[in-house]
């Protein structure tokens, strides 16, 4: 049996381009998976790891599921390939794979702390590294999938590279990027690239209906998010789409100053997602800027586009929460714009 979800349509695209790529041979031992978080980098890596593992493939490209790596990749534990994050990492960290052959490096709990790290460490990648030199236990193909490439850090990246120089047959790397222009030039130049995209419209209404969503909420879920069906389906599930209507509301309250910046974010804190409420607003602010191009009012948008991404970057640090979206949320408020 197949333990993952079937892939939607756009991914099952990139995954016969890289079956077909696999069987003529072409398929290079490193390769980057990239695209925008939640739109299924994750699942196509697991899915193309079930398959390069599989002592015996279908016609089709996929896993037979039959045989001993098909049954051990069934025995994991749990998938997580749907808890990812909104900044496309994921929800908690990975474990070992139940699969012999088949290495996850992410985020992994610090020893001392029994917190998870915040960034992907060399001793992580040495420890690769070793592993990829052994013979598979299966006596097929190893993969390791790296994710979220951006958590590595500068001096495993070194690592990362000394890997990628001494390439092995049967051997596969495969580094998830949402933005794949933020890892060392020496890396990405290494790497054949596989990418995901944004599907057609209609292609995307269809699969989220297909997941249970009713129509209208899906075509409206899929406008706010311009277009990404990974995303409208996530904020369908997690409340996402009230959550921006509840931005939405108080970015006008602010605007027409029925609301005061520090009550509000002191109303953010309280109710969580503070992150996420952010990144709305920072969409809000791109998506009005959008509609007025080269107009004086484009300038006062994208300083509120960039006042809350500055405070979503600082509740990353140890700046107080509050002060960070209060900043947000006075820039916001000390702008009007003429429309
Ligand atoms: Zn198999």
């Amino acid at each position: 049996m197949n333990p993952l979800p079937p892939l939607a349509p756009w991914q099952q695209r990139t995954f016969d381009q890289a079956c077909s790529a696999l069987d003529a041979g072409q398929f290079g031992h490193a390769t980057l998976i990239v695209g925008p978080p939640r739109i299924g980098k994750r699942l196509l890596a697991e899915t193309l790891a079930r398959r390069v593992l599989c002592a015996a493939p279908e016609a089709d490209g996929a896993a037979c599921g039959r045989c001993k790596s098909c049954q051990l990749f069934a025995s994991r534990a749990q998938m997580e390939t749907l808890e990812i994050r909104p900044d496309g990492s994921p929800s908690h960290p990975w474990g070992h794979s139940a699969h012999p052959d088949l290495y996850f490096l992410g985020y992994e709990i610090h020893p001392r702390t029994g917190k998870p790290r915040t960034e992907i460490v060399i001793d992580q990648v040495r420890a690769l590294s070793d592993a990829l030199t052994l013979t598979a236990q299966l006596g097929g193909a190893q993969v390791a999938i790296l994710d979220p490439a951006s958590a590595v850090n500068w001096s495993a990246w070194n690592a990362v590279l000394k890997t990628l120089e001494e390439p092995q047959p049967g051997r596969f790397l495969w580094l998830l990027a949402d933005n794949p222009a933020r890892l060392p030039a020496t890396i990405r130049s290494r790497c054949q690239r596989l990418e995901l995209r944004l599907p057609p419209h209609d292609e995307a209404l269809d699969w989220l209906c297909q997941c249970g969503h009713p129509a209208d909420a899906a075509a409206d879920a899929l406008d706010a998010t311009r277009g990404h069906p990974g995303l409208a389906d996530a904020w369908l599930r997690d409340g996402g789409m009230a959550l921006r209507r509840e931005v939405l509301a108080d970015a006008r309250a602010l605007e027409q100053a029925r609301a005061e910046p520090d009550a509000v974010a002191q109303r953010w804190l309280a109710e969580g997602r503070a992150e996420e409420r952010l990144w709305h607003l920072a969409e809000l602010a791109r998506s009005h800027a959008a509609d007025l191009t080269g107009s004086p009012a484009d300038r006062t948008l994208m300083g509120r586009f960039d006042a809350a991404n500055r405070a979503r970057d600082l509740l990353r640090t140890q700046v107080r929460a509050e002060l960070a979206i209060h900043e947000a949320l006075l820039a916001w408020r000390a702008t009007t714009v003429k429309r």
